[in-house]
């Protein structure tokens, strides 16, 4: 089942030429966006499956607006560094089994259409194009073995990056930098999330292809592993990692990231905010505290 939110927050079932709006079916046990929906799954999965959806309003796919299917994620957790092909572009020698996993702000999600506005005009920003998986179940030291049964599914997703030596969690947190969609493919639908081909384009060019077997630290160790780290709620979401090829966008950059089974997500770049990243330094004015003698400054 492919599930989004479309045309001004109406949870919608996708199929292949339209978008089936579910209000009416879902929206009666309260459940009006998609992170209830996710919670209420186990008894709403059986009243969709059995429901008579051709009695239900629809609207061509072409003419529907999608929108972000999950707009805002409990968190969004993300593996760096998770594909060999990656590691090798990035000289690194660490991987997310040394690394662990890290956090992005869950405002930095957008939608399917929108666009991933550029901060600085000085500063490098990357694609990463990933798998998402969206937590369906609450999570706390699961094994691996028992992890796929805490997924409720996944989704394209971009893990838009400054190049930098900051924190990962600020270089990834920037308003717009996790566009998510176009929507989220239920897990039932996607009997191995272990090889799917995912490649991503920027204004036609192929910069990205991989399978995701080439995965570092596969699906389920990834889940049980943030699960050992935090507990895991619905709707939170787990960024997998991206392979080789990312590279920096400009203003009017057209994305377009496409994961076997999962759909196309496609967005835009806008330079048109970006300010100069020596002003947001200048104004930290960082150069006084820097000489400041140990001890001698108040906290
Ligand atoms: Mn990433």
């Amino acid at each position: 089942m492919n599930l989004g939110v479309f045309d001004g927050g109406k949870l919608g079932l996708v199929d292949d030429a339209h978008v089936v709006d579910l209000t009416t079916l879902v929206g009666s046990g309260g459940v009006t966006d998609m992170l209830a929906l996710v919670h209420r799954w186990d008894t709403l999965r059986p009243r969709l499956e059995s429901a008579d959806l051709a009695g239900l309003p629809r609207t061509p796919l072409a003419e529907a607006h999608l929108e972000a299917p999950l707009p805002r994620p409990g968190k969004i957790l993300a593996a760096p560094v998770n594909y060999p092909c990656h590691q090798r572009e990035m000289n690194v020698d660490l991987t997310v089994a040394e690394l662990g996993i890290f956090l992005k702000a869950n405002s930095s999600v957008i939608g399917p259409g929108e666009t991933i506005e550029l901060p600085y005009v000085d500063r490098r920003v990357d694609q990463e194009a990933e798998l998402a998986v969206v937590i369906g179940r609450l999570a706390r030291n699961v094994e691996p073995e028992a992890a796929m049964d805490h997924v409720f599914g996944y989704a394209c997703l971009l893990d838009v990056t400054v190049r930098g030596g900051e924190d990962r969690s600020i270089r990834k947190s920037y308003d717009t930098f996790t566009p998510i969609g176009p929507w989220i493919t239920t897990a039932d639908a996607v009997p191995d999330p272990g090889a799917l081909l995912l490649r991503c384009w920027i204004n036609d060019e192929l910069r990205q292809e991989v399978s995701t077997k080439d995965l570092i630290v596969g699906i389920p160790e990834l889940v049980a592993f943030a699960s050992s780290v935090m507990t895991l709620h619905p709707g939170d979401v787990i960024a997998t990692g991206t392979p080789a090829g990312v590279g920096p966008l400009s203003d009017g950059d057209h994305i377009v990231v496409e994961i076997e089974q999962l759909g196309r997500l496609e967005v835009d770049v806008s330079a048109a905010g970006a300010v100069s990243w020596l002003d947001v330094q200048a104004r930290l004015d960082v150069s006084d505290a820097a000489v400041r003698p140990a001890g001698g400054a108040s906290a």
